[in-house]
């Protein structure tokens, strides 16, 4: 019998708000801060206090919502969780249960350049963060630090609908480029504002029915969830053709050992007596507002998908979306050109190259224009381009470089055939080489007039005058 995977995802989205989901504490701009120096009676969960609800949290998973073409509930609600742990004093969990806010979408991902598949996404809900548990190590305590407690998050669950873990890596960075492109979350993996849980089971291909399934928690690494998921598909096709049982449990994954192991046996959603929130009314969304988040900003999807027309690949697009610096800068720059497609191949092909490669780089929308209009008017060729790129992602401009240096390209035809009278005087022997017909000596004659030159001159008019020259003297 032939196992199969079946993988299913719930990631963890930060969203990117200024205050805390249900009190007023700051969340924005924590950088500096101490620990348990953003808190309130609210989010530290004393008895007695109120939570209100956050109007942009709302509106940034409407937004999301929108890209994932999913249909927005007008009416949801909110429940609590119940469990008891140090980082969650209160007692329970403020979510979405029973109606969350966000049901039947899609999210299309690449697979390689002729490949898609569009995931299910069963729903989303809103839901607060917990406090962050610190363990120091030797020491016989913990501490608890509620600067995070009480963040908004939207909570996004995948239908059981990957089959590899190739694709829920790709899943994974598709979904977090789209909520970062959109600004609905900062993106910043160390801090969890994207982390996520991952459902896998397997069973025998053609089976109707899931294995029993196990849950992989709390990773923020897209690389790690690949390798976890190996991991835990070969255990368990291993389990199974054994005679063996998988139990459904939460695992967690070992970085440095490359292995999963077991944290506790799953409860069912029974064991957290989920009840409706008594504190926050229903959510009953106005047309309006559901309307006012559709979305106006420029979607990593969009940006993909323009790439795809001009033909780049999967790779080349990776490139340019998965770097902030070079999406901003891609899309400044296409803009600046009035969004003419035809631009967007010589834009791409300067970001992906040595762009990449540059600590941190100062390149303008508006050099980068300058740079791919001077090479279009033949005023510098590619390669001298490519020369003084460097300093031009050192924030200089292209023209003041090519004027400094003296760099502009020749295509003075005078000019031209003079150098070239120079270069066939110089070498009598290549140039009988050419007139018995080896055509490959051509190669080193242009060479010498680009040395010549130091570069400067137009390649394509050297190459069309010389063989002239060269044609003539034959007759
Ligand atoms: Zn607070
Ligand atoms: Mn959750």
């Amino acid at each position: 019998m032939k196992l199969i995977p079946t993988i299913g995802i719930e990631v963890h989205v930060q969203l990117n708000t200024m205050s805390k989901m249900f009190c007023s504490c700051r969340l924005s701009g924590q950088d500096d801060s101490k620990p348990n120096q953003y808190i309130c009676p609210i989010c530290i969960g004393l008895p007695g206090t109120l939570p209100t609800l956050n109007q942009k949290a709302v509106e940034l998973a409407l937004q999301i919502g929108h890209f994932l073409d999913a249909e927005i509930q007008e009416q949801s609600s909110f429940d609590r969780k119940n469990y008891f742990y140090p980082d969650l004093p209160k007692g329970y969990q403020i979510t979405q249960f029973y109606q969350p806010i966000i049901r039947n979408g899609r999210l299309t991902i690449w697979l390689d350049d002729d490949n898609s598949s569009s995931i299910k996404i069963t729903e989303a809900h809103l839901e607060e963060d917990a406090a962050k548990a610190i363990h120091p190590e030797g020491q016989p305590y913990s501490q608890i630090d509620f600067n995070r407690a009480g963040a908004p998050l939207l909570e996004i669950v995948s239908a059981p609908d990957m089959a590899t873990p190739e694709e829920a890596k790709r899943y994974l960075t598709e979904l977090y480029l789209l909520v970062t492109s959109i600004g609905a979350c900062q993106g910043d993996m160390q801090k969890g504002h994207f982390k996520f849980d991952l459902n896998i089971s397997v069973a025998e291909e053609g089976s109707t029915t899931l294995g029993t399934r196990t849950e992989l928690k709390n990773l923020n690494s897209f690389r790690f969830a690949k390798k976890a998921l190996e991991y835990e598909i070969d255990r368990q096709i291993y389990l199974l053709s054994s005679g063996k049982i998988v139990i459904q449990e939460t695992r967690g994954y070992n970085e440095a050992e490359g292995k999963t192991f077991s944290q506790r046996n799953k409860e069912d959603s029974d064991g957290y007596r989920y009840f409706p929130e008594p504190d926050i009314p229903p959510l009953d969304l106005k047309t309006s507002l559901i309307d006012a988040t559709r979305p106006d900003t420029t979607s990593s999807i969009q940006l993909r998908g323009l790439l795809q027309s001009a033909g780049l690949s999967l790779r080349v697009q990776d490139t340019i979306l998965l770097d902030p610096k070079s999406r901003l800068l891609f899309m400044q720059t296409l803009a600046i050109f009035d969004n003419d497609p035809a631009k967007i191949k010589p834009i791409s092909n300067w970001l992906i190259g040595e762009y990449q490669t540059i600590e941190s780089p100062n390149l303008s929308a508006s050099h980068l224009r300058q740079l791919i209009e001077l090479i279009e008017a033949s005023v510098i060729s590619n390669n001298l381009a490519k020369e003084i790129f460097p300093d031009i992602c050192q924030g200089r401009s292209p023209q003041d470089i090519i004027k400094e240096r003296g760099l502009t390209q020749i295509n003075d035809q005078s000019i031209i055939d003079s150098i070239l009278r120079q270069v066939i005087g110089n070498n009598p022997e290549a140039v009988t080489q050419y007139q018995s017909g080896e055509q490959k000596i051509l190669g080193f004659l242009i060479g010498q007039a680009m040395k010549e030159t130091k570069g400067q001159a137009n390649p394509q008019l050297i190459r069309k005058t010389l063989v002239d020259l060269l044609d003539n003297m034959l007759q």
